[in-house]
């Protein structure tokens, strides 16, 4: 994995456009399982919900970025990835509280077939769902932050500019057994609640230093 830190060059990030909180899906916000494909497959993981109601009483607007190759592999259809996320918005919904926006790369640069096959923009740790998510929601991605278990999602963040939060749900702990020093981890957590308990306080501490 190369640490890309290119974020000061995009243009998606809106000086006085709301903070966001860039989300994994799988391992982070719901069980990992090798190929979520049916909605009985869906367990939110404990925290999950409340992590995202915290996040955006605190003024974030949180948005999950997933890459869902299983679509290009033929293993998952549109259809069925609409009803798991019908599914995962019921599940907060129940918790009061929701997501501000939701982000699939269906694509695979090798497996599959065209135009699922493909090298695109938008499977992480490439920009494009983020900076898709800046321009239609008018995010300030300098005010940022990412959160998942896996090195994409690290690399995402180094991307785009943002501060990256490691859980340790998912992949996590094997992603913080594989760490090098290199990798940009802005805070590692225990798990997705954990991660926006930390982003809300390390808001505040930047707002302050902002502020002397
Ligand atoms: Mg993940
Ligand atoms: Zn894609």
């Amino acid at each position: 994995m190369r640490w890309r830190h290119d974020g000061a060059r995009l243009s998606a990030g809106r000086r006085g456009g709301v903070p966001a909180v860039f989300v994994d899906r799988d391992g982070t916000l719901n069980r990992e399982v090798d190929y979520l494909v049916a909605v009985e497959q869906l367990r939110l993981l404990p925290g999950a919900a409340e992590g995202v109601r915290r996040l955006r009483a605190a003024g974030f607007a949180v948005v999950v970025v997933t890459n869902q190759s299983a679509v290009a592999r033929g293993l998952l259809s549109r259809a069925a990835l609409a009803a798991i996320h019908r599914e995962l918005g019921r599940r907060l919904a129940a918790r009061c509280t929701r997501l501000d926006g939701l982000y699939v790369c269906p694509h695979h640069p090798l497996a599959g077939r065209p135009p699922l096959r493909r090298r695109c923009r938008c499977r992480k740790p490439a920009p494009g769902m983020v900076r898709r998510a800046a321009r239609e929601l008018g995010l300030d991605l300098e005010r940022s932050y990412c959160v998942g278990d896996g090195p994409v999602d690290v690399a995402l963040a180094a991307a785009t500019g943002m501060r990256a939060v490691l859980v340790l749900t998912g992949h996590g702990r094997r992603t913080a057994r594989a760490r090098d020093a290199a990798m940009p981890v802005a805070h590692v957590a225990l798990n997705f609640r954990a991660a926006a308990k930390w982003i809300i306080d390390d808001a505040r501490r930047r707002r302050a230093r902002r502020r002397r």
